[in-house]
């Protein structure tokens, strides 16, 4: 069997679960993850004969697919910002949404020369480790509650050869801020789902990925935000900056959250779906001199 034999025949089996666009794009990720070449040079490849590892590994992964197991979980791996992430249940797969979030920082925070970051709620790592490589200049933390997130975020950066701070803490819970000093840039993607929203979710997401790193209780969807906007006027810089991803029907009260904390210069911005997804703020903004 030929390599775009094999290809045909994945696409064919997810086929009927998951529908074209779908069953096209995860068999394209199933298959450059576990050939881990180039496009260009795996196009050359094509008609050459499968190999027998290659073939193994695909006929391992199509049960666990079938049975909506995330593909970034079946081959371990992910990529988010051009960097290849470990990725394993019980750590969030990286949105392509909370990419556009690391770009609007990068493209503010580019020329500064230096810049302290916290990334709270760091899961694999992705936003800490991506900021830290776009940013040559930052000194970057990360924290998480989550000991199996803890884990794969050093073991990502050690895979990349990136150095960031990892503290566990319950942002929950005050008593775990004297653990941090003061930041120019504070980032969250914190659980945001509220738990009455489970219900239009995929059983991708809900059979496999961590509850505790989506769901919120409908009684306090923004619990995370006022803890972090809290911590954070007593650990930003003058004129720090706090940066978060929302949920999509709450951007108008984090705002009013950042305004009670003392914030000014607050913007809502959209993702590429067109949802207002991410928020940022300005510390003591009001107080300084717009000389
Ligand atoms: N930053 C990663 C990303 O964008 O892909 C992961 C974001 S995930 C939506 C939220 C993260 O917050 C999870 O890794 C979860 O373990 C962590 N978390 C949940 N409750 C927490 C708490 N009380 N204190 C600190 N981190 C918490
Ligand atoms: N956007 C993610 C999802 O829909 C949720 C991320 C979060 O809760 N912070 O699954």
């Amino acid at each position: 069997m030929t390599n775009s034999q094999l290809e045909k025949q994945v696409y064919e089996k997810l086929l009927p679960v998951y529908g074209h666009n779908e069953s096209l794009s995860m068999q394209r990720f199933l298959f450059s993850a576990l050939h881990g070449k180039q496009n260009h040079e795996w196009l050359l490849l094509r008609n050459s004969e499968v190999s027998e590892t290659l073939k193994t590994r695909v006929e391992t992964a199509i049960p666990l697919l079938l049975n909506h197991m995330p593909v970034q979980y079946v081959v371990g791996k992910t990529w988010f910002y051009d960097l290849e992430l470990s990725v394993e249940p019980g750590v969030l797969i990286p949105r392509p949404e909370t990419e556009e979030l690391v770009r609007a920082i990068v493209l503010k925070h580019h020329l500064d020369k230096s810049v302290e970051i916290l990334d709270i709620g760091t899961g694999s790592g992705a936003i800490a480790l991506s900021l830290c490589s776009q940013l040559p200049f930052a000194k970057v933390s990360a924290a998480d509650i989550s000991d199996i997130a803890l884990t794969v975020a050093a073991k990502n950066a050690l895979n990349l050869k990136l150095d960031i701070n990892l503290y566990k803490a319950d942002f929950l819970n005050e008593e775990a801020y004297s653990l941090f000093g003061k930041y120019n840039i504070i980032v969250s993607n914190p659980p945001y789902v509220k738990e009455s929203e489970k219900q239009f979710m995929l059983p991708n997401v809900l059979d496999y990925e961590p509850f505790e790193a989506l769901f919120v209780p409908d009684s306090d969807p923004l619990v995370f935000y006022r803890k972090i906007l809290a911590f954070a006027s007593s650990h930003l810089y003058e004129r720090g900056e706090v940066w978060f991803e929302i949920n999509e029907s709450e951007a108008v009260n984090v705002a009013r959250l950042f305004t009670d904390n003392g914030f000014g210069n607050i913007r809502i911005y959209n993702d590429f779906k067109g949802k207002e997804r991410f928020v940022s703020g300005v510390f003591n903004f009001g107080d300084q001199d717009y000389a």
